[in-house]
């Protein structure tokens, strides 16, 4: 029941030097210069020439598949436990996207228990692209206050074609019913907005902060590195009070369109003089990532992917001379402390133990503890789910 590893260098994210770090049951029992225990029952770790840091929080993944815009045959497919952890996410929150028609929140609620239940932390948000909103019990206030995973609602879409179209008290309905369902409950109620690339931009968020009570913060806008033009008004929002989300999977084809490389994003946004704890990575993995030729058509569909999350860090250390503690925090501390999700995202003594074991010279993920279960070592998963090969 106890682990103990040794001699890590300790990203907390920030940098606290190399340490011992001791788990008991699912929790982070002590972090100290030298621990020493003898005893059959603790399983010593040796982190020589490794770093530790927390288990990634993915703010945004379409566990029973997302998309299928090309038709049915482009639906994508559930995610697997083994995309998350291989990954290093032991934290993550679920959403619809835009089809709340052949998927469901009550499919995708027994989706994130069964990870649950494999050892892996999954909430969920109510609602999908749409407004009206769908919702499990026929009120937002009541799913964020009754179902224990579900913390907030979302992707609502703005400033995009496939959006319902609503204007500012529309969405300020939506968001104090989340902001009141998650007072009740302890929980963020945070409202996740899927951008699009509409005119508009950030004009609804700006309307409902100035014409009602409900503060920019309230809000938590993805896909905004999807062109410089929606970053550079994401830099402005930040600055404003508001937090922004950049979406890590990706294809030649968007990138060629004008879509900024997360790492090159985060690199301009801090050159831009934006506060590191305002920005935050998510993968929308298991969205669908159809690719267009120069005419504009579509030449193949992938599939969001979850690796892209810690890709995205590494290039940032690798590429962009991002200090590393600053670049996990978009990804760590910053998307949990966000999310409202209270013990993720940080090695402290009390949290969960979820955290990454990483070789420092490569940067490749070695080891990923879940709740203080092993759930990758030596870089191949050991925990499987029940349909897994
Ligand atoms: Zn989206």
């Amino acid at each position: 029941m106890l682990l103990l590893l040794k001699g890590a260098d300790i990203y907390a994210p920030e940098k606290l030097g190399k340490k011992d770090l001791l788990i008991a049951g699912s929790t982070i029992a002590a972090i100290e210069d030298q621990i020493e225990i003898e005893s059959e029952h603790v399983q010593v770790i040796d982190c020589k020439n490794k770093m530790i840091t927390p288990g990634f929080v993915d703010s945004l993944v379409h566990i029973t598949g997302g998309g299928g815009e090309g038709g049915y045959t482009t639906r994508t497919p559930e995610v697997q436990l083994t995309d998350l952890t291989l990954s290093g996410i032991t934290s993550l929150v679920a959403a619809l996207g835009t089809d709340s028609v052949t998927r469901s929140l009550e499919g995708m609620l027994a989706k994130a228990k069964e990870l649950n239940e494999l050892g892996v932390s999954c909430f969920t948000y109510s609602g999908s692209y749409h407004v009206p909103l769908k919702t499990i019990t026929g009120c937002l206030q009541k799913d964020i206050c009754l179902i224990s995973e579900c913390i907030g609602v979302g992707e609502v879409a703005i400033a995009d074609h496939r959006a319902s179209q609503i204007d500012y008290r529309q969405l300020a309905k939506v968001a104090s019913d989340a902001r009141v369902g998650g007072m009740l409950s302890g929980k963020s109620g945070i409202v996740s907005i899927h951008m699009g690339d509409g005119k508009t931009q950030f004009d609804l968020l700006y309307q409902v902060a100035e014409k009602t009570d409900i503060p920019l913060s309230q809000f938590y806008p993805t896909h905004v590195n999807r062109s410089q033009s929606l970053l550079d008004a994401g830099v402005e929002l930040c600055a404003k009070g508001g937090a922004i989300d950049f979406t890590t999977s990706s294809t030649e084809s968007s990138i060629r369109d004008g879509e900024i490389k997360c790492s090159k994003g985060l690199k301009y946004f801090l050159d831009k003089g934006g506060n590191i704890e305002r920005i935050t990575f998510s993968s929308d993995g298991h969205a669908s990532l159809p690719e267009f030729n120069s005419n504009g058509e579509l030449t193949s569909i992938n599939v969001g992917y979850e690796s892209s999350l810690y890709s995205e860090v590494k290039d940032s250390v690798k590429q962009e001379n991002i200090p590393i503690e600053l670049a996990l925090q978009t990804i760590t501390s910053s998307p949990a402390r966000i999310l409202g999700l209270l013990n993720k995202g940080r090695l402290k003594v009390g949290f969960d133990a979820d955290l990454n074991i990483i070789e420092n010279s490569s940067m490749d993920i070695n080891c990923v503890i879940s709740q203080g279960r092993i759930m990758v070592s030596d870089g191949k998963a050991i925990v499987k789910g029940t349909f897994e090969l």
